[in-house]
């Protein structure tokens, strides 16, 4: 099962990958976090996007690109994986579709968290005082709202014409939030079932 979480930073899609990864075994693969990782531990990719991340500008394609693809090679058997914060541009959601094809799989669902930027913007005040993170800063993250709603909401209409998207609110609290994803899985699972089931098994009630 491979899921996109897909929201506005913020949104709350850290927190559902994480969920999802104790309750379902599935694999976080946040850009951000490998991204911060790379900036902490000062390597050649950190130090060249540090700058870019804590301006709130997107790093290049090319890179997350590389990120995704390698995390795919070191995690074959995976039972899944959940894409948070990745895809955020077009050209990145057509390098993934590329490379989970290549592998004999593809996104079976996009998760939208719905939130009202004024939310938002209020969470982020919040964050930025108990985190100190730079691009939760108010400018650095009107920049991050701005590049979202210009570069990656125009994947809404990509995965909504591949018939993939789901909407949910994103302002409900964790559980409720927590609730809505699971049932969007499940049903996707039973669908799924039902689709690979021989017709015959599924004619005569058999499992
Ligand atoms: P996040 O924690 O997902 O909000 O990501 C933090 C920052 O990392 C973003 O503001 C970007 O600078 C960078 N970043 C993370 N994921 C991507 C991505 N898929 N494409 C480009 N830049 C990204």
């Amino acid at each position: 099962m491979n899921i996109v979480l897909f929201g506005p930073p913020a949104a709350g899609k850290g927190t559902q990958a994480k969920l999802l990864t104790t309750e379902r075994g599935y694999i976080q693969l946040s850009t951000g976090d490998m991204l911060r990782a790379a900036k902490t531990s000062g390597s050649e990719l950190g130090n060249k996007v540090a700058g870019i991340m804590d301006r709130g500008d997107l790093v290049s394609d090319e890179i997350v690109i590389a990120l995704i693809e390698e995390q795919l090679e070191n995690n074959k058997g995976a039972a899944g994986f959940i894409f948070d914060g990745f895809p955020r541009t077009v050209a990145q959601a057509e390098a993934l579709d590329k490379s989970l094809q290549t592998r004999g799989t593809s996104v079976d669902c996009v998760i939208r968290l719905c939130v009202d930027d004024k939310v938002l913007l209020g969470r982020i005040e919040n964050r930025f005082k108990e985190e100190g993170r730079k691009d939760d800063n108010p400018e650095a993250f009107k920049i991050r709202l701005g590049n979202y709603n210009e570069q990656t909401a125009p994947l809404l209409p990509f995965y909504a014409a591949q018939g993939k998207l789901s909407e949910i609110d994103g302002l409900a609290d964790i559980d409720t939030v927590s609730t809505s994803v699971a049932k969007i899985l499940d049903m996707h699972n039973t669908g799924r079932s039902l689709r690979t089931k021989p017709f015959w098994k599924r004619i005569l009630g058999l499992k």
